[in-house]
């Protein structure tokens, strides 16, 4: 299949892309890394009149730290996150999660603006996010705007963008030095979306639970955080018998749907061990890099 006839433009710059998406609106599409929007083309699944290629717009790719937060430019791809050191320092868990997003073809191109506002309920980006209360940085005609991941992502495969809007950065705190992270997942094979995705991390000193952060991919219409899950280690501690209340709790509150590759009931027993599984090894980090630190 190809796609149903175009205008193409390629701006050069953020400022020039929006200025299109003005003139537009909702008969044109940003195309970023294509991994998801040209299949989507392809098969006449979307048919806007106007394409909008964000590739040539250096100005949307960057890695910086700034004030104790990592901000992404929005066209920055997955495999330049998997491979920065900055990441890798600051943000570990999105580092550990990029490792289940696609292929290594697919994350050459893909980007984290285009996982984000693709907003495939299956994708770990989202959760990651979700997990780390990102910020996520939207400008339009009406100027700019800053919205929590939780309120970005409003429904199956919609988030708050309008159509003359588009996300430019993603704005995550640098994980608490002596926090511990883990990313779990099940898909059918490592590459696939995830059937069920777990992201954690918590800060733990001694027996207490100072913070844990709690979001899965794959159990509901969007990335969902897991608060009354994360609740019961910040009031509990992070004993096994608290993770493991954690994990239940955390299966009763998903809202899974079934289709070809899971049951709802199974995405509910593989939110329950996926959760236990990514709590300990969490934990366990943050205990390892608590007794490394005295
Ligand atoms: P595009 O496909 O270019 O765009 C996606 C959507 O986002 C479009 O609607 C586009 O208009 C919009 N968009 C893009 N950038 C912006 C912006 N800055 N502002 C507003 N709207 C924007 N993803 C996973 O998460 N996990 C997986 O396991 C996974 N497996 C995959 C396996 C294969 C074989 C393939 C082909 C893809 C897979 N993907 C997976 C999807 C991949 O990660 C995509 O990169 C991602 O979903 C979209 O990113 P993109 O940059 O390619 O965006």
């Amino acid at each position: 299949m190809k796609p149903s006839p175009f205008d193409y433009h390629a701006p050069a710059s953020a400022a020039e892309a929006l200025e299109l998406l003005g003139r537009y609106g909702a008969d044109a599409r940003l195309l970023a890394g294509g991994q998801s929007l040209v299949p989507l083309l392809n098969f006449r699944l979307s048919a806007p009149t106007v394409i909008v290629d964000l590739n040539r717009a250096a100005d949307l790719a960057y890695i910086k730290e700034d004030g104790g937060r990592v901000r992404l430019g929005a066209m920055t791809r997955q495999r330049a996150i998997e491979f920065s050191p900055l990441v890798r320092g600051r943000l570990p868990l999105l580092a550990e999660a990029t490792r289940w997003v696609g292929h290594l073809p697919t994350r050459t191109r893909g980007t984290v603006g285009g996982s984000l506002a693709h907003s495939d309920p299956a994708a770990e980006y989202p959760a990651v996010a979700a997990a780390l209360d990102a910020e996520l940085v939207i400008r339009g005609f009406a100027g700019e705007r800053v919205v929590r991941a939780v309120e970005f992502f409003v429904g199956l495969m919609t988030t708050a963008l309008q159509p003359d809007e588009m996300l430019v950065e993603v704005r995550m705190a640098a994980q608490a030095p002596g926090s511990g992270w883990a990313f779990e997942e099940f898909s059918r094979r490592h590459g696939d979306f995830a059937i069920v995705g777990i992201a954690a991390t918590v800060a733990v000193e001694g027996d207490r639970c100072r913070s844990a952060r709690l979001a899965a991919c794959g159990a509901g219409p969007t990335a969902m955080r897991l608060r009354a899950a994360e609740e019961i280690l910040e009031q509990g501690g992070a004993h096994d018998r608290h993770i493991d209340d954690a994990a239940a709790r955390a299966a009763e509150i998903v809202d899974p749907s079934a289709d070809l590759h899971a049951s709802a009931e199974y995405r509910r027993h593989l939110t329950r061990v996926l959760t236990r599984r990514a709590l300990k090894r969490a934990v366990e980090r943050a205990r390892n890099r608590e007794n490394a630190h005295g």
